[in-house]
């Protein structure tokens, strides 16, 4: 029998041969990456365009949603600029079959956000992709960001509780959420499970007109949750 302590060094052994072979890069600046680093060196992601968006109340990203539907708190790491190498992590994460980069940034984004205002927050939703776009892409991005940062936040997350209508409903919304009425409603709550009285935080990969992100605010609050927060990757200024 092959003890513990002699597997433990073969799968070692075996990592090292393989990163030998197919030595493991970069996915921002393609440099090969040192045994300590996963998807993105230390070096890209150090120097990520961030926003600090979770120092700053009035933000851009938060004053997006003003006048539309009441956000608590709103962040996006950074910015998704044109011709920046850390614009395809987000297509490598989406299309490429690179789940690993979103774990990799929503840990980081994590870190940077546990000791702000955003740990008021009780649990983290992922945004749901529609079930045949998951089927095709093998996964949804938004739940590796989430895993990520549910790391790096040591606060819990789960994809069971938003649900993407597979076709779109006209829902009536009843009492002080009428005027939410027009919001299209894309999203339901789980039956099974509950929001109310939570203060949850909605995570996205990129935002660009925070339509999808509306809707599932107004979906959350519309259940009872007691405030939403939203945290994205990247945040496409226009
Ligand atoms: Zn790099």
């Amino acid at each position: 029998m092959v003890s513990r302590h002699l597997k433990y060094h073969i799968n070692d052994l075996t990592a090292d041969l393989l990163n030998l072979i197919w030595p493991a890069t970069c996915q921002a600046c393609g440099e090969r990456l040192f045994k300590t680093e996963e998807a993105i060196c230390t070096n890209c992601l150090t120097q990520l365009p961030r926003t600090n968006y979770h120092l700053w109340a009035e933000n851009d990203f938060h004053k997006l949603f003003w006048g539309r539907i009441p956000v608590m708190y709103a962040t996006a790491m950074y910015l998704f600029e044109k011709e920046s190498p850390y614009r395809k992590l987000i297509h490598k994460l989406k299309y490429k079959r690179m789940p690993e980069i979103g774990i990799v940034l929503g840990r980081e984004m994590g870190y940077e956000i546990k000791d702000s205002v955003f740990n008021e927050i009780d649990l983290i939703i992922p945004v749901p992709l529609h079930p045949k776009k998951k089927k095709m892409r093998g996964y949804n991005q938004s739940d590796m960001i989430a895993r990520g940062l549910s790391e790096g936040m040591d606060k819990p997350w789960r994809a069971d509780i938003l649900k993407r209508d597979t076709h779109t409903t006209t829902q009536t919304r009843k009492g002080r959420y009428e005027r939410w009425e027009n919001v299209n409603s894309i999203f339901s709550i789980n039956p099974k499970t509950s929001v109310r009285g939570m203060h949850i935080l909605v995570i996205d990969d990129v935002v660009t007109t925070g339509a999808t992100l509306e809707s599932c605010v107004a979906e959350l609050l519309v259940n009872g949750a007691s405030h939403v927060s939203l945290a994205t990757l990247a945040f496409a200024h226009s």
